[in-house]
């Protein structure tokens, strides 16, 4: 879908508003390292005189200022990073700060949209603003295996290795994922985990509900208006780094809405653009339910990902 220009200018302000808390958040430390740092401020306010001295020479025609200033320069930065080292400082301390360091948080960089505006944008499109909540509380660092007995352990470990695998070679080797199993077995969790490193690693994922993404394709091209916008839904569909399809088997579908699906798949399949599908259904249900182009297609391009087990939502529950 596109962005209106009030989500335009939406986006942009949040940028600006983390350049200013960047700012003020160097300040900060500035002020912080002056107080506590001997001879850090000293050295800050020669750069400034020896730099407009140099300057004054230059001015009256002197040819060697400039190659002196630059010594100087590198000197003093030099001293300067020692000094944070020695009481304990990063050697970066100091440095500006940036939320993405690929754009300096303009959402921009070589001229093109950065990955983390892409992914406001899917935020903002398709109301996954409450992604980025749910990623923090499920991830690599709070998976935990305190959940599986025994038999289901060694299962688990080995669905975790893979979606360790898939993540941190997404950029490299491209697969798709099948995740099947009973309720509550860790489907969703483990592509929560693949999604939070992705992201964070600059690619732009879209996540949809299976029941989500069918209603949205059912909406769009109901609204025979809409032909824009259908087709900039199908553009983000096909061209998003990462699409997670969540708890497929629990839409309602039309014949419509599955050739859409279908088209999704296969030409997210010719781009060779990664997918992670996960289900309640038996892969048996799953062949009965969609249509054997469907099902040929998943059995025959992705790595398919069993998971049994307790279910940890109920498990969960009754803790709390
Ligand atoms: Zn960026």
């Amino acid at each position: 879908m596109a962005l209106t220009a009030s989500q335009y200018n939406f986006i942009m302000r949040q940028y600006e508003e983390r350049q200013t808390r960047n700012r003020h958040l160097r300040e900060e430390r500035l002020r912080h390292i002056y107080r506590t740092v001997e001879g850090y401020q000293a050295l800050d306010e020669s750069v400034a005189s020896f730099s407009v001295a140099q300057g004054k020479k230059m001015l009256a025609g002197d040819d060697g200022a400039l190659s002196q200033l630059k010594d100087k320069l590198s000197e003093l930065s030099h001293n300067r990073a020692r000094l944070l080292v020695q009481n304990g400082y990063p050697e970066n301390f100091l440095q500006p700060v940036f939320d993405c360091p690929d754009c300096r948080d303009t959402g921009y960089a070589d001229g093109q949209k950065c990955h983390c505006f892409k992914q406001a944008e899917i935020a903002l499109l398709y109301k996954q603003s409450n992604l980025e909540s749910i990623l923090e509380k499920e991830n690599f660092s709070t998976l935990s295996y305190s959940y599986f007995t025994e038999d289901t352990l060694t299962n688990y470990r080995k669905a975790v290795e893979k979606c360790r695998n898939f993540a941190g070679n997404f950029k490299t080797i491209y697969q798709n994922l099948f995740f099947y199993g009973t309720v509550g077995t860790g489907k969703t969790f483990l592509s929560n985990c693949i999604a939070k490193e992705c992201i964070e690693k600059g690619s732009s994922v879209l996540y949809f509900s299976a029941a989500g993404l069918f209603d949205l394709l059912a909406r769009s091209a109901r609204d025979y208006k809409n032909q824009e916008e259908m087709s900039a839904l199908c553009n983000d569909l096909y061209s998003c780094d990462l699409l997670i399809i969540d708890d497929l088997g629990t839409e309602t579908a039309s014949a419509f809405t599955l050739s859409h699906f279908f088209t999704c798949l296969n030409e997210r399949l010719l781009r060779r653009k990664p997918i992670i599908i996960s289900t309640n259904l038996s892969l048996e249900d799953c062949q009965n339910r969609y249509q054997d182009r469907i099902f040929s297609r998943i059995a025959s391009n992705f790595d398919f990902c069993k998971l049994t087990g307790p279910d940890i939502r109920m498990a969960k529950r009754r803790e709390m």
